[in-house]
């Protein structure tokens, strides 16, 4: 497939690999920053590609893993509304809450329903004219354009009964964040490529330039992933903190401004509380004043206590790049797909649980690129 198997040549990421072995003379910590690069990077085995000495960590970038534990709860207090169908992801909906999921409620009667667009629950209130429809609005900038769609056109055509629960969050604040911490260990970031192609890469500039870190914009394949890191250790070990683009396939500089105008008209940015990180300012989206009649959360007045998280889960230390999953007592063990405790275990996107899925139980994994993605 054009743009797709040049990208998982086997050959062609054993040379990047032999590069980046040549270029590296240092140790040095990247994290990359979606749950997307994250399922490629533990699929395919990149981390056994590179020298020992360059490590690469998984950031905040999964939307399921990030929705603070509150706002779950609010969701399922909302489905229960016998008068609500309430719409989400699949993955939301296996996302364990204080007491249960979006599925244990819907085994207990609650109407959930999975949709594929915010347009589907747009569509199922259409159609529902005596019920409440409202979608559950998870995810990064990449989801923000679509979601922000449904709101506007709900507006247009006066739809009474949608409303929508939202829980958006921002890239470059966690970023920041997670630089501004004493613990951080963080050198450089590949920066998500579908998240650029939304909002291009100009508001990292500063971020590079105030904390000294390169930040390369990145793509999703196994070449892409290593390209990336070697543009960021060239940064390296050449002293340079700089943001460059390795998918300018995809990414311009100024991003996609139609879609961007779109989210800001319909949400203004807001303190948003990150699950196991806690709230950071200015990292998530809002619905505006004129278009707050379709906030779920003023719609359904809720009152939802801020909830402690398992003590048990280190969801917070691996979202921030400090421990990986296998380092958590309940890894694999008392934490499954099957039995998650917290939220990286859930989505495929969650570093826990690919590292289940792949088998990945310490550092010096057993993998290489897969022939499965290898493309020879
Ligand atoms: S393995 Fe489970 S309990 Fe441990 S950090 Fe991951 S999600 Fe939390």
């Amino acid at each position: 497939m054009k743009f797709l198997d040049e990208y998982r040549n086997y050959s062609a990421v054993r040379q990047m690999a032999q590069a980046i072995q040549r270029v590296a003379k240092r140790p040095w910590t990247l994290m990359e920053v979606c749950g997307g690069q994250t399922y490629t990077i533990v699929k395919t085995g990149l981390q056994d590609l590179l020298p020992r000495g360059i490590t690469l960590v998984h950031g905040p970038g999964c939307p399921v893993c990030v929705t603070p534990l509150e706002m779950i709860d609010r969701a399922i207090a909302t489905a229960l509304r016998p008068e609500v169908i309430l719409c989400s992801f699949g993955d939301m909906l296996r996302v364990p809450g204080s007491t249960q999921s979006l599925l244990d409620a819907k085994a207990s009667g609650a109407d959930v329903r999975i949709v594929y667009s915010p347009l589907d629950a747009l569509q199922l209130a259409r159609a529902n004219p005596n019920r409440e429809v409202v979608f559950f609005a998870v995810g990064f900038e990449t989801t923000a354009p679509a979601n922000a769609m449904a709101v506007w056109q709900a507006e247009r055509e006066k739809i009474p009964n949608f409303s929508m629960l939202v829980s958006h969050v921002l890239v470059p604040p966690a970023m920041e964040a997670i630089l501004g911490s004493l613990d951080c260990r963080v050198q450089a970031f590949l920066a998500a490529g579908h998240v650029c192609m939304v909002m291009g890469y100009e508001e990292y500039v500063p971020i590079s330039r105030k904390y000294r870190v390169p930040i390369v914009v990145t793509g999703f394949e196994p070449l892409d992933l290593l390209e990336g890191v070697l543009m960021a250790v060239e940064q390296l070990e050449d002293g340079r903190a700089e943001v460059a683009n390795q998918y300018a396939r995809a990414v311009r500089r100024s991003g996609n401004l139609p879609a961007q105008e779109r989210i800001a008209e319909v949400f203004e940015v807001t303190p948003r509380a990150w699950r196991g990180i806690g709230e950071i300012p200015s990292s998530g989206l809002r619905l505006r004043e004129a278009y707050r009649r379709f906030d779920a959360e003023t719609r359904f007045a809720m009152d939802i206590d801020r909830v402690e998280e398992s003590r048990e889960c280190i969801a917070g230390l691996v979202l921030r790049g400090l421990r990986k999953p296998f380092e958590c007592p309940a890894f694999g063990t008392r934490c499954t797909p099957d039995t998650p405790l917290g939220a990286p275990m859930v989505s495929s996107e969650g570093a826990c649980a690919a590292y289940f899925h792949f088998g990945r139980r310490k550092e010096d994994g057993h993998s290489i690129v897969s022939t499965a993605t290898a493309g020879h």
